[in-house]
């Protein structure tokens, strides 16, 4: 039997503007994320990608079709659901968003204090461990002004898993990096998943670091063609027994 799916998309369609200008931009997309998988999506630049992530995060809304996440149902849902429902994504950019006026540490405290159910003290601990576990463990009182891409960019990943989050989204997150900061930040990225149990969908147009998915995806005009499927993905004992 098949786990349930992180994230479930039915005849899903999307349009910009109004009137005259609508235009429809995502086309019938059907797409399932299961728990622990890692997919990679590629295509090129204004088909759609970043549009289809913004839905999947809940930063849109659905106009039209169906998109669950862990089962629950989207389209018309609540600000309140959809607010909850963010605080279980991370969410990792092109630009890596952090506020320059916070340490590494302070911004990846700001993440896990949206719980408020977590002491202060916990939450520093656990950006802490975070850092550490991202290699950053020498850093976590540096500014990002004195920080490199790479390191930035590692921050950005601590802050979007320090709260175990079902899903990570991550936007061209390699765009502004060098070769080898790219494939150590994906790198990095693909084990604290599978430590997690984090399932990932990674926007990118590095054909270098392909490899490190489950399965890839591609967007063109709007629609999305499946790559390649690996057998494993569905099996029972799901991906993270991968090697
Ligand atoms: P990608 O991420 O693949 O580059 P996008 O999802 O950003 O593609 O954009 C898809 C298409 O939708 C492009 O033609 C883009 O110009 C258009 N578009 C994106 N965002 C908006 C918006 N907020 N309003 C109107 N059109 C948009
Ligand atoms: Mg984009």
């Amino acid at each position: 039997m098949k786990k349930e799916p992180v994230i479930s998309i039915q005849h899903l369609n999307h349009y910009y503007g109004k009137g005259a200008l609508r235009r429809q931009i995502l086309f019938d997309i059907n797409f399932e994320i299961y728990p622990g998988e890692i997919v990679l999506m590629t295509g090129p630049s204004g088909s759609g990608k970043t549009t289809l992530l913004s839905l999947i995060g809940g930063l849109r809304s659905v106009q039209e079709g169906s998109l669950k996440f862990l089962g629950e149902e989207l389209y018309r849902a609540s600000q309140t659901k959809l607010v909850n429902l963010r605080r279980k994504i991370g969410y990792i950019f092109q630009a890596h968003n952090l506020l320059e006026f916070l340490t590494a540490r302070q911004n990846v405290q700001m993440a896990v204090e949206l719980n408020k159910y977590i002491s202060q003290q916990e939450a520093i601990a656990r950006s802490e461990r975070i850092l550490r576990a991202v290699g950053l463990g020498s850093r976590i009182n540096y500014y990002p002004d004195s920080l490199s891409g790479g390191q930035k960019q590692r921050i950005a990943i601590a802050r979007a898993l320090v709260n175990n989050p079902a899903l990570v989204l991550a936007d061209e997150p390699t765009a502004a990096l060098d070769r080898q900061s790219g494939r150590d930040v994906v790198e990095l990225m693909q084990r604290l998943a599978r430590e997690q149990g984090t399932s990932i969908l990674l926007v990118t147009h590095d054909n270098r670091i392909l490899d490190i998915a489950d399965r890839i995806v591609e967007m063109e005009d709007g629609v999305l063609i499946s790559q390649s499927e690996s057998a494993f993905v569905s099996s029972e004992s799901g991906a993270r027994t991968k090697s």
